[in-house]
């Protein structure tokens, strides 16, 4: 699965300072994943589950301050940025359903209480 961006936030990955930054930062993190319970090492090449990603911790949104801010932006491995940052920050919920159908996150609306 490859992600999509809108053009401007493309421009924004060619950024000349990106590569270095981006290099920096797998080095600050010591090619670990910093997702939550992961840790995997981020030896993977390309489209690899276990390939490094800089992450964006938030959406910079095409801000190019946020997009070249060492400190929010955090290494993690492809299949974590694919999965689960993806879908917890893109949907505000993570996806999936239990063997019912019923949406497996407690926050999501399916599962809130009728206002
Ligand atoms: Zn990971």
């Amino acid at each position: 699965m490859r992600k999509r961006y809108r053009p401007e936030h493309r421009a924004l990955y060619n950024h000349p300072a990106w590569q270095p930054l981006r290099k920096a930062v797998f080095l600050r993190d010591d090619y670990t994943c910093q997702w939550p319970g992961c840790g995997r090492s981020l030896i993977g090449k390309g489209n690899a589950p276990n390939a490094p990603v800089a992450h964006h911790k938030r959406d910079h949104k095409g801000d190019l301050k946020l997009f070249l801010d060492r400190e929010n932006i955090m290494a993690t491995c492809k299949e974590c940025h694919d999965g689960d940052i993806q879908r917890a920050t893109h949907r505000g919920y993570i996806a999936g359903h239990d063997e019912n159908g019923r949406p497996i996150d407690p926050d999501h609306p399916w599962n809130r209480s009728p206002a």
